[in-house]
Formats: structure tokens, sequence, C-alpha cells
């Protein structure tokens, strides 16, 4: 999906002087075995790795084979309201909004769950759910490893004004 967001240049003011910085290092905190690039949540069902992609900008590939109809993962975000999303939409050309209802949706532009990179296709080999307030991703179809991972996005805001180059047979050309 497209997900990053323009960052606004804030004016970060430093603080000087603030006097003694403590630069010594951390001790390691010996109940973590594993590296945070390997640890994942609970509701991120199957390995998944964010990469530049053919399609559009960054997208989800899976790590390990992925069997039809099963979970893969899940993007949970910054709930906010419908009428703060359009004008979130309104600021940032890549954005990643799903409106769950009228008056809820959830913005992902600080997420760090990977299928929130999971770019449109018109032949998509996963679908998206949105099931009680969750954004879930479940396979249509056996996907392999190293296979981009996609939905089909449905409705947009783009109102079919921006070009899909998904590159599947019958693509739609635009979202
Ligand atoms: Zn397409």
């Amino acid at each position: 999906m497209k997900a990053a967001a323009s960052r606004s240049s804030a004016n970060a003011s430093a603080t000087a002087g603030a006097g003694s910085a403590c630069a010594g290092a951390a001790p390691a905190s010996p109940a973590s075995p594993a590296s945070p690039a390997i640890v994942r949540p609970a509701y991120q069902k199957f390995a998944v790795t964010v990469k530049r992609s053919p399609i559009d900008g960054h997208g989800a590939f899976a790590v390990e084979p992925i069997a039809p109809r099963l979970k893969i993962g899940e993007i949970r975000g910054e709930t906010i309201s419908v009428a703060e999303a359009r004008i979130r939409a309104t600021r940032s050309e890549r954005i990643m909004i799903v409106e769950l209802s009228a008056r809820k949706a959830i913005d992902f532009s600080k997420s760090t769950d990977p299928m929130r990179f999971t770019n449109h296709s018109c032949q998509p080999n996963a679908r998206l759910v949105i099931r009680n307030g969750r954004v879930e991703f479940y396979a249509r179809r056996g996907i392999a490893p190293g296979e981009e991972i996609t939905v089909d996005y449905g409705e947009t805001h783009h109102d079919g004004k921006l070009a899909c180059r998904c590159g599947a047979p019958g693509c739609r050309g635009a979202l």
C-alpha cells in the first residue's frame, strides 16, 4: 500500500547543554534471545519482508510458503475519526488510511507492521478483510516464498486517477 507519508519538516528545537548525557552502554537484557528483526507480533502469522516492489514503492513479500485461505497478518495503527482521516489524506499523496465505519478510521503511517506495504493488484493473491475493527490479510491461494503479497484495494480516494502498474492480465489500468 502507499504508505510513505510525506514527512513534514519539523523544527527540532535542540536542547543545548543538557547536563550529563548518559552515554554508557545499556546493559543487554538477558531475556531477549532473538534479534528485534526476527521478533514479530502474534497477529503476524507468517514471516513477511519489506523490499522494493516492481509494482510501486515498497511491497510486502512472503518469506515462507503460505497455504490458501490462511491468515497472513494484520496491520494496526492509530484510530482516528473519518473527518480527521480525510484531512490527512489531502495533506499527503502517499498515506495509508482504512475507513472502518462512517466515523472511525485507522491511519497506518506510524505502523511497523510489514503488511502496511501491501500493494494493490487487479489479480491479487491475498485479500483484505476488515472485521471487528481489525484489518486482516488472508491468502486467496498458495503464496510461494519471494512472491509479493497483493490485495485488491477496491474503492480508493484516488477516484481512478492513479495509474495501476500491477501488470496482471486484465489490469483495470487505474485505482
Ligand atoms: Zn492493475
